[in-house]
C-alpha cells in the first residue's frame, strides 16, 4: 500500500497499474457478531464508536466489468449511521441476498461489511471489459451499484431489479484504502478540488439532482419556491445550490443563527430556524397539530410575498412529512428520498388530492443524473460543502457527528491521503472559487 501511495502523492500515476495489488487493506467495518450490541437502545444512544472498527481485510478478486480503487479520501454518508447503529435493519441482510445473485456477487458476503458510499482516488486495477477508464486515472465513484440484466432498468437504471447502493447494500465501500466498485460507477475526479472535496458531493448531490432538477424528481424550473428542510445538511447544501443555480429560490429551513448565517452566505435570501420559531408539528407521538402548520405556512409566505412552496424537497419523514404536504402549493411537489425521523408518515389527504399535489419517491440517481450532477462539480456550478476531515482511523467519530447532527454540510475522512489539500491539479480554477469551495469548512 505504501508504494501505492507514494506512487500517487509523487504524480507517477502511469506507475500505479505496474504496482502489485496489496492482499489486503484497512477498511472501516460493522462485524455481524456485535449486531445485537445496541438492543434496547434508544436511536440516539447507539453509539457508532462502538460498532464501527478500522481493521484489515482481504483484496477482493477483481471481476468483468469492475474497477479496484485506491480511495484517496472518502466521506461520511447518513447510510454509514444507519449501518453502524443496525437500524432499520442490520445490512448483512443486503449482503446475503446480493450473495445470492451469482458466483460473483457471493463476494460480498461475509461476515464483516466495509462501508462507505463516496471515495476520490486513482485506479488501480480493470477488470474485463472496462474499456473507458484504465489503471492510473483520478476519479470519483457514485454509490450506484446496478447489475443491468432485466429490462425494467433499461429505462431509467434506478428501476433495475438488482439496484443496490454501493458500501450500503454492497460490500467494499468507499470508507477504506482500497475499494471495488463497477467501471459505470466510475466519473472524473473535478481537477481544481482536493482529494477530500472531490469526495464529498457524489451521493447527496447525486441524490439532490434527481429530487429537485430530473425529470424523473420534481422537475424543477427557473423561479420556483423550493422548501428545503435541514438546508445546511448534507442533501440540503447541494439541493440549496441546485436551487439557486437553476433561478429558483430555496426557502432554507435550518435550526441555529450560525446556520441560517451559512445559507445566507451562500445566496439564499428565505430562510426559516425551526429552532428560533419552535415549531411543533407533534403534539404528542400520535398527535400533530394543524395549527403547528398553518403557522409555518403562513411564515413561508411572508418571506415569498404569498406564494407557497412548488416544491418540498423533504427527508426528515415523519416529524415534517404532514407539514409538507399542508404547505406545498397547489399543484406543488413533495420529493421524498428519506424518512430520518420515522417511515411511517401521516398526513391529512384532503389537502393532497383536493390540491392536486403530487407525492415524487425518489432515491439515488441514475448514472446519467450522477454524471450530470458531478458535471456541475466539475465545472465549479456546484462546490462541495466539506466542513471538516478526520483520518480513516477516527472515521467512526465521524459518523457520530452526523449521527448526533453535529456537523454542517459534509464530513469528510482521508483514507490514503496523508493530509488535507493534495490532489488539485487545475489551481487557476480554484483559485477563483476559494471562497465559495471553502465555505463550510470549520464548521
Ligand atoms: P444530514 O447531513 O444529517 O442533514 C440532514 C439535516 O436535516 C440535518 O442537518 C437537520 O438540519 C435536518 N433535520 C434532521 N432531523 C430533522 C427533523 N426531525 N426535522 C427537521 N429537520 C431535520 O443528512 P443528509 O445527508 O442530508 O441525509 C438526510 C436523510 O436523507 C438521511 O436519512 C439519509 O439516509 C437520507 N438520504 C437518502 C438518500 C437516498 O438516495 N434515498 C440519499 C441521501 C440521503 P437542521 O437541524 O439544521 O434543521
Amino acid at each position: 500500500m505504501q508504494q501505492i501511495r507514494a506512487a500517487i502523492l509523487a504524480d507517477d500515476l502511469a506507475a500505479v497499474g505496474s504496482l502489485p495489488v496489496p492482499t489486503q487493506y484497512r477498511g472501516l467495518v460493522v462485524r455481524a457478531d456485535e449486531v445485537g450490541m445496541f438492543e434496547g437502545l434508544s436511536t440516539k444512544d447507539k453509539d457508532p464508536r462502538k460498532s464501527l472498527h478500522v481493521q484489515d481485510v482481504p483484496t477482493p478478486a477483481l471481476g468483468p466489468g469492475e474497477a479496484l480503487v485506491a480511495v484517496m479520501a472518502s466521506a461520511i454518508n447518513y447510510n454509514t449511521v444507519w449501518t453502524s447503529i443496525f437500524e432499520p435493519l442490520p445490512t448483512f441482510g443486503f449482503l446475503r441476498r446480493y450473495g445470492k445473485v451469482s458466483e460473483l456477487t457471493r463476494r460480498h458476503d461475509l461476515p464483516y461489511h466495509v462501508v462507505g458510499s463516496d471515495l476520490a482516488g486513482v485506479v488501480l486495477r480493470t477488470g474485463a471489459g472496462v474499456n473507458q477508464y484504465r489503471a492510473g486515472d483520478e476519479v470519483v465513484a457514485h454509490c450506484l451499484a446496478v447489475e443491468l440484466e432485466d429490462p425494467a432498468g433499461h429505462d431509467d437504471t434506478m428501476l433495475d431489479p438488482e439496484q443496490r447502493i454501493w458500501g450500503f447494500e454492497t460490500n467494499f465501500g468507499g470508507l477504506a484504502e482500497l475499494a471495488l466498485v463497477k467501471s459505470n460507477q466510475l466519473m472524473r475526479k473535478p481537477a481544481h478540488l482536493t482529494w477530500e472535496e472531490s469526495a464529498c458531493p457524489g451521493l447527496v448531490n447525486s441524490t439532490a439532482y434527481r429530487q429537485l432538477v430530473s425529470t424523473h424528481g420534481a422537475n424543477m424550473r427557473q423561479g420556483d419556491n423550493v422548501l428545503i428542510w435541514g438546508a445546511t445538511g448534507g442533501l440540503g447544501s447541494y439541493a440549496t445550490q441546485l436551487a439557486l443555480h437553476g433561478g429558483a429560490t430555496p426557502i432554507c429551513v435550518v435550526s441555529s443563527p450560525e446556520k441560517a448565517e451559512l445559507v445566507r452566505s451562500m445566496g439564499a435570501e428565505l430562510v426559516i430556524d425551526r429552532a428560533a420559531e419552535g415549531y411543533q408539528f407533534w403534539k404528542d407521538e400520535r398527535t400533530q397539530d394543524p395549527k403547528e402548520w398553518q403557522r409555518f405556512g403562513k411564515r413561508i409566505r411572508q418571506l415569498t410575498g404569498g406564494d407557497d412552496p412548488d416544491i418540498v424537497l423533504e427527508h426528515p419523514g415523519r416529524e415534517t412529512f404532514g407539514a409538507s404536504v399542508y404547505v406545498a402549493r397547489r399543484g406543488g411537489t413533495i420529493v421524498t428520498c428519506a424518512s430520518t425521523s420515522g417511515f411511517i408518515h401521516e398526513f391529512d389527504n384532503r389537502y393532497l388530492w383536493m390540491s392536486l399535489k403530487r407525492i415524487i419517491g425518489s432515491h439515488f440517481a441514475n448514472y446519467r443524473e450522477a454524471s450530470l450532477a458531478n458535471r456541475l462539480v466539475d465545472k465549479a456550478k456546484i462546490h462541495p460543502t466539506l466542513s471538516r476531515t478526520y483520518p480513516l482511523d477516527a472515521a467512526a467519530t465521524a459518523a457520530n457527528d452526523v449521527h448526533h447532527n453535529l456537523h454542517q454540510g459534509k464530513v469528510g475522512v482521508l483514507c490514503l491521503a496523508p493530509e488535507e489539500g493534495l490532489g488539485v491539479r487545475d489551481a487557476e480554477t480554484r483559485d477563483r472559487h476559494l471562497t465559495a469551495i471553502n465555505r463550510f469548512r470549520d464548521r
